[in-house]
């Protein structure tokens, strides 16, 4: 039984609209599901990823309009990583993110940094180490040069160079030294690391991470859950959220996980080519919709056509 790699990274951004001009335009991925927070239907949920979808490439935000900024402390993920095929892609994505008015920081011939508009540190990575590519179509942005899927996190944690038990011995993440683990599933791997926390206080809000999810295939998802309880771990009763199943817990350093199944996907409630065209509302909270569709303020998708 292992994870199949990442599953989804899930965000919050003060502001849906320019969320979406920045990830469905600036960076070209598709805006997969337009839905609301299960747990609070007053507020946005917003996916995006790759044609289809495919866990690995998704990730996603609530909404809490007008939310202050955070900042990432202690226990909290810090940085995505976005992979992009070559180094000619950096390059490529240098120019655009320039050209759209984001400040992009270049690290290295294969590291390009970024904020998003709520100031999420993003960096796009070379991803030349075997992940099948999971793109992405966009009028601007051309296929070689497409993103590729979610390529890694780092977040904050104290001791993080000393190597974190459950990760490896719960959870079968593989320890590769310095605080730096691999996620290694049958089709996927994904890069989870650790540094050294600041000294300033963690503050949730716009811009922060709220929970990462690894992916199951939906026969092992309670064994997962078990093996977590065995560890004395706290994980929650398994949670339906329409397009996967989901059980959270808090692994050791802080950080919220989920394991989410790989099934049934987001094309569950709309054709695969019209993901995200309309807002979905899971089957408890239909009775809002008339409601929802006043309060929520429209969020307009730039990308109105696709190349295949
Ligand atoms: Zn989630």
């Amino acid at each position: 039984m292992r994870l199949e790699g990442l599953h989804h990274i899930t965000m919050i951004t003060g502001d849906a609209q320019s969320n979406v001009a920045f990830y469905a335009d600036v960076l070209g991925l598709r805006l997969v599901k337009k839905t609301v927070n299960f747990d609070d239907p007053s507020a946005y949920h917003l996916y995006f990823g790759d044609e289809s979808g495919a866990p690995g490439s998704i990730l996603t935000w609530f909404e809490f309009a007008g939310a202050a900024p955070g900042r990432a402390g202690i226990g909290m993920i810090h940085t995505l990583q976005l992979g992009v095929p070559s180094a000619a892609s950096i390059d490529f994505w240098e120019q655009r993110l320039k050209a759209k008015g984001a400040n992009p920081t270049r690290v290295s011939e294969r590291t390009l940094r970024v904020a998003d508009p709520d100031g999420l540190g993003l960096e796009l990575v070379v991803a030349d180490d075997g992940n099948p590519p999971l793109p992405a179509a966009h009028l601007e942005v051309p296929a070689e040069h497409a993103i590729t899927g979610l390529e890694g996190a780092r977040a904050y944690s104290m001791f993080h160079g000393v190597e974190e038990k459950v990760l490896t011995d719960v959870l079968g993440f593989a320890y590769e030294g310095d605080g730096e683990y691999r996620v290694q599933g049958e089709q996927r791997h994904f890069h989870w690391a650790y540094d050294e926390a600041p000294a300033s206080s963690p503050r949730p809000g716009a811009g922060t991470v709220h929970h990462i999810a690894w992916a199951s295939q939906d026969d092992d998802h309670v064994k997962w859950q078990e093996r977590v309880r065995a560890a004395d771990g706290y994980a929650t009763e398994v949670i339906d959220r329409d397009y996967f199943n989901a059980i959270y817990f808090r692994e050791p350093r802080g950080v919220l996980f989920e394991i989410a199944t790989m099934s049934p996907g987001f094309a569950t409630d709309e054709d695969t080519e019209h993901l995200g065209e309309e807002l979905r509302l899971p089957q408890q909270h239909e009775h809002l919709r008339a409601q929802l569709e006043r309060s929520l303020q429209p969020v307009v998708n730039p990308r109105t056509k696709v190349v295949a």
